[in-house]
């Protein structure tokens, strides 16, 4: 397991995890695009879109589904947008969806230039807590 995304994926980093399923592990983009900027990484190797197992491809939009409902609720983000680069714009080597919120103003050029450093921890802990208790929130009224 040396590809960077199975280790992210299996906690074999430090991540912050806001929501797992038996095929994902969902984590906190360490240089978000905005607070609350999502990825969706399958636990088991996967390069590129066309190496999901259709099993696996499914469990990707229903998570994406389920985060954006969990983002919109804790960012209120104007807009969201998920996407997934593939081949040498795969800087995981490792397939991952990107859920991210965005605000009127902000040109989604601007990801794909970014330089950027990586957000203070204290960022990233909020957002993962109040990701997380929304998570949780709505984990616990599909049971009920
Ligand atoms: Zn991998």
């Amino acid at each position: 397991m040396n590809c960077v995304g199975c280790r992210l994926a299996n906690e074999q980093e430090n991540v912050y995890v806001v929501y797992e399923t038996a095929t994902l592990t969902c984590i906190l983009d360490y240089m978000p695009f905005n607070p609350g900027h999502v990825l969706i990484l399958p636990k088991g190797h996967a390069g590129e879109v066309e190496e999901l197992d259709p099993k696996t491809a499914i469990d990707i939009m229903e998570a994406s589904r389920f985060l954006s409902k969990a983002v919109n609720a804790a960012f209120n983000p104007d807009g969201i947008t998920i996407i997934q680069n593939g081949g040498v714009f795969n800087d995981l080597d490792h397939y991952h969806m990107h859920v991210i919120p965005r605000f009127e103003g902000q040109d989604f050029a601007e990801f794909f230039s970014e330089e950027g450093e990586p957000e203070d921890e204290a960022v990233l802990a909020q957002a993962a807590g109040e990701l997380i208790r929304i998570i949780k929130e709505m984990e616990h009224h599909a049971r009920v």
